[in-house]
């Protein structure tokens, strides 16, 4: 353990997938953790990423649904769906997994402090606005990543998709810019409750980096559905017209909407961090820079999840936040611990496959 002269073992910054899960598995060897979170307990997954909008595909979902089953003999009545409704359910939703991420940290022994931290050194970290310092022998850096909104005249128009589920009222129409999974979800939520909804993506196929197969057909199951897709083209600005807002897109093309809600790429959230201040290094994309162990270019400083910008996802966030973990306070490098992908090999699967 760490010598007395610091107050923690380990400070993490921000309590997110990866972030929480390196704390509790820190905590439970024995070692001093704490955690800063400048927001809410839980990270984007839990409260403005993966959990919400799933719970809006499971909503948008059902209109299909009560079609299918009137295929089936079923008789379903004009079936209405109220938005603040579902918006209060799916708040409280939310506070219920926070609730238990923060009792989790606290279970584990994890001292958690409501506030944005900032380094003052490399062992000293300062909560913005409570006149506090605290110093760590260790320090996570795993604060995530937010939205970038594209620079074009009228953007303040537009929402990203942390406004998206916090709209008062569900719009009639709308754009959803991007190509990417999140705007594709976005767009097929928003089609699903009924929302005339139009996805404009500046390439010539949706999601870049998927399966070829899938990428070669998903445009047309889109337009198939309903949805309007608008490929190889982007905004030139945007603004308010008498019936709504107003894209402008390349080739004169213009779409009316309610809302234009962009979702166009995330950044690395390293601001107000004061990283200048300790010499950890940022990559070219902004990211902090980390060796294959998470380590930055500081001797007792990681960093996990979206705020390195590797695989920005929930399930690689806590991965990396584990082997954090286990290499520092377990004494168990990843390389040892890190489970071998097999083929699928279940009796049930092969029978299936092979008669
Ligand atoms: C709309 C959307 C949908 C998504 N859907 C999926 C999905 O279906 N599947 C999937 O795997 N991934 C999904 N993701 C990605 C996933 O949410 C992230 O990859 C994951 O949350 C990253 O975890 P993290 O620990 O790096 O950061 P985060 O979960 O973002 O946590 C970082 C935390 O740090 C806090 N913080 C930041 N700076 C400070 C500071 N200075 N002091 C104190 N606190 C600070 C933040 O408030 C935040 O709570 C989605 C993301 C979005 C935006």
């Amino acid at each position: 353990m760490a010598s007395s002269s610091y107050d923690y073992d380990l400070f993490v910054i921000g309590a997110g997938s990866g972030g929480v899960r390196a704390a509790r598995m820190a905590a439970m060897t024995g070692a001093r953790v704490a955690v800063a979170e400048e927001y809410r307990v839980g990270g984007t997954c839990v409260i403005r990423g993966c959990v919400p909008k799933k719970l809006m595909v499971y909503a948008s979902d059902f209109a299909r649904q009560f079609e299918t089953a009137r295929g089936y003999g079923w008789t379903v009545d004009k079936p209405v769906f109220d938005w603040p409704t579902f918006l209060a359910a799916k708040d409280r939703e939310i506070a219920r997994l926070s609730g238990i991420y923060t009792t989790n940290l606290e279970k584990a022994g994890v001292d958690i402090f409501r506030a944005k931290a900032a380094f003052v050194d490399a062992h000293t970290l300062e909560l913005v606005g409570q006149d506090r310092t605290i110093k760590a022998d260790k320090i996570l850096i795993a604060t995530g990543g937010r939205p970038v909104m594209p620079a074009i005249e009228g953007i303040e128009h537009a929402i990203s998709s942390d406004q998206a589920f916090h709209l008062e009222t569900l719009p009639e129409r709308i754009v959803v810019v991007g190509g990417g999974y999140i705007a594709i979800e976005f767009a097929g939520i928003f089609h699903g409750l009924g929302v005339d909804t139009t996805l404009v993506y500046r390439g010539s196929n949706l999601l870049r980096g998927f399966d070829e197969d899938v990428r070669a057909h998903l445009a047309e199951e889109l337009a198939a559905r309903g949805l309007k897709v608008t490929l190889a083209c982007q905004h030139t600005r945007i603004e308010r017209g008498p019936n709504g807002l107003v894209s402008h897109l390349l080739d004169n093309l213009k779409v009316e909407s309610d809302q234009v809600m962009f979702a166009t790429g995330r950044e690395p959230y390293v601001e107000g961090l004061n990283l200048d201040a300790v010499g950890v290094r940022l990559n070219d994309k902004g990211a902090v820079a980390v060796d294959d162990y998470s380590k930055t270019s500081v001797e007792n400083i990681w960093a996990v999840g979206d705020v390195t910008d590797r695989i920005n996802l929930t399930p690689v966030a806590i991965r990396e936040g584990a082997a954090f973990a286990e290499t520092e306070f377990m004494g168990r490098p990843p390389s040892s611990t890190m489970p071998t992908w097999r083929p699928p090999s279940s009796p049930s699967r092969r029978s299936a496959r092979w008669g």
